[in-house]
């Protein structure tokens, strides 16, 4: 089965000059500019500033003295080095910028730091392919489902904040949850990163059964996964599930038999890309139609449905 990947690549390309736009600078630029404690610190206290203020901006001796620097050339120093891209002046003082928002939310949340591993736990799931136990894993952040004959099931990242006193079984149904916002985000066309336009599309050759793909050119996360995934976030398909048992809440994706079955998925069209879909559920079925965004464009439902 695919797995379908959460990405924080970074995006390293430039210009062919080197020196990118001013809205896409290099990374490791804006990465460089924050090399020294004092720097971070700088964008902390100002994002406490505006947690805690009604003034947007903060003054110069004020910013200085909240984070306990006492020679001003070298305060000033290190406060221009995160100007521009980080950090701007307003109203007679420093505030934090769009991007200076983000990367310190970044920061606060463990994101640059540690990634979260916990090691091995059963899951009270068994794999649909051989029936063994699902045994759930969280390496660096990356949280991923398989049995012990590797039948891959599930794998998504998690960041560390939202990981920090869970328990793996926990971690598991938070990357789910992750997951299903990110596709569905995607496939309205925003990117989950950074909210840039994504593309969304289906591809049909290659691996043995239709997959879901985004990408993102802004920040290079991408989501790859079964098509069947597209299903999982179309309300008519939710509630039909729901009418029959079965929640993403309360059940692993990988348990929904839509996904893991190849029965019922048949490709209807080659170009453009059009899926269709028999789910079946305590002897009701529902049939669904995927265009090649993975956006779901028909659902019926049986008779007495
Ligand atoms: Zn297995
Ligand atoms: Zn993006």
């Amino acid at each position: 089965m695919t797995e379908p990947q959460g990405d924080n690549a970074v995006d390293e390309r430039e210009t062919s000059d080197g020196v990118g736009p001013d809205d896409h600078r290099a990374p490791a630029d804006a990465f460089a500019a924050l090399s020294d404690p004092l720097r971070v610190s700088i964008l902390r206290e100002l994002s406490a500033h505006h947690r805690t203020s009604d003034e947007a901006a903060i003054g110069f001796a004020d910013l200085r003295r909240r984070v306990g620097v006492r020679d001003s050339g070298r305060f000033r120093y290190h406060l221009n080095e995160l100007r521009d891209r980080f950090v701007e002046k307003a109203d007679g003082g420093y505030r934090l910028t769009h991007a200076g928002v983000q990367v310190v939310a970044a920061i606060l949340a463990g994101t640059y730091t540690a990634g979260v591993s916990m090691g091995t736990t059963e899951l009270e799931s068994d794999c649909p392919i051989c029936e063994r136990p699902a045994v759930a894993t969280c390496e660096d952040g990356r949280c991923r489902v398989a049995c012990e004959n590797d039948h891959a099931l599930f794998q998504w990242s998690v960041p560390p904040s939202a990981a920090a006193d869970a328990t793996l079984p926990e971690i598991v149904d938070l990357a789910e949850l992750l997951a299903f916002q990110a596709i569905e985000q995607a496939l309205a066309g925003v990117c989950p990163q950074c909210y840039d336009p994504i593309e969304t599309g289906i591809v049909v050759d290659g691996p043995p059964r239709p997959v879901f793909r985004a990408g993102c050119d802004s920040c290079g996360a991408r989501i790859v996964g079964p098509a069947s995934f597209c299903l999982l976030v179309d309300p008519d398909v939710v509630a039909f599930c729901r009418r029959h048992g079965l929640t993403l809440r309360d059940d692993h994706v990988w348990e929904f038999p839509f996904v893991r079955d190849d029965e019922g998925i048949s490709v209807v069209d080659e170009e453009p890309v059009r899926l269709a879909f028999e789910v079946s559920l305590e002897g009701k079925s529902l049939s669904a139609t995927v265009d090649e965004r993975g956006h779901v464009t028909a659902v019926e439902t049986g008779g007495d449905e």
